[in-house]
């Protein structure tokens, strides 16, 4: 199989735990052929150049995990830029000073850096807070310097953890197909995270319905990531995270290189005892 997983944290993430060295290991154990590394880019209001981030040392190890895993894994040098629109100078300058294969763009932060954990999902005025985060998101979208768009409904991980289960689709369908259309019309792509097979929402971010409604309104290009911030947890979910794709009705995932997509058959990447690669 050749299995990939395209959103990777590694220590050069503020939240990442593990070495590039050790989830590359852990790459190759757990069966994974190529990997993109989306180390975070999270300009706050306090620090909008977000000195933490050091892209340098992200290529470098990139460069040197190259050398050392050849053969083994392909390694993809990517970033994951918290809500550029809201910092696109930082961000335009960040993705202009390094040569990434990949660029994921996610809203983290509301404006005004409100975390969607401080949000309360049990309150009744709940409707207003999800109608502000899909017109966030729709910013997010316009601002279009971007590859993919990580995980769709991020807010549904802060609510399950209320015990609150949050279906956008259902909800607001018409800002979502809205968001939906403009992602297809600048030829972008979006991502099914799968970190929430492993967390209380229990579900891909996006799940069937929103990634479907992606295929249907023409849209292309899917990636499949773990969104691992430990080694042990890279891979996870990615083989249920390519069903979910077929399901939805796509034949193949998309791979990077230089900002390029490349389409690998999902065929292809099931199929088991072969040393092809993409
Ligand atoms: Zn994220
Ligand atoms: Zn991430």
């Amino acid at each position: 199989m050749y299995l990939v997983d395209y959103h990777i944290h590694t220590n050069r993430s503020m939240d990442g735990r593990d070495a590039l060295d050790e989830v590359c290991m852990a790459a190759v154990k757990n069966g994974i052929k190529e990997i993109a590394v989306t180390d975070h880019f999270e300009p706050i209001k306090k620090d909008p150049e977000y000195k933490e981030y050091d892209g340098k040392a992200c290529f470098s190890d990139i460069l040197k995990a190259r050398k050392k895993f050849e053969g083994l894994l392909t390694i993809k040098f990517g970033v994951e830029l918290g809500h550029p629109h809201l910092y696109p100078k930082q961000s335009e300058k960040i993705i202009s000073q390094y040569p990434y294969d990949f660029v994921l763009a996610s809203g983290h932060k509301m404006p005004g850096d409100m975390d969607f954990s401080q949000v309360d999902y049990t309150d009744s005025s709940l409707d207003k807070f999800f109608r502000l985060y899909l017109s966030n998101l729709k910013e997010l979208v316009l601002w279009g310097k971007y590859d993919c768009i990580g995980h769709f409904d991020l807010i549904k991980r802060y609510a399950a953890l209320q015990g609150v289960s949050i279906d956008l689709m259902l909800c607001f369908p018409e800002e979502v197909i809205e968001i939906l259309k403009i992602i297809i019309e600048l030829g972008k792509g979006i991502e099914i995270n799968t970190s929430g097979l492993r967390q209380k929402s229990g579900a891909c971010l996006p799940d069937y319905d929103i990634v479907k409604k992606y295929k249907d309104l023409g849209g292309t290009i899917i990636t499949v990531g773990s969104d691992a911030h430990k080694a042990s947890y890279v891979g996870e979910g990615i083989l249920e995270g390519i069903q979910l794709a077929e399901a939805a009705g796509f034949k193949c995932l998309a791979v990077y290189d230089k900002r390029k997509p490349y389409y690998i058959p999902i065929e292809k990447i099931k199929r088991k005892n072969t040393k092809e690669t993409a």
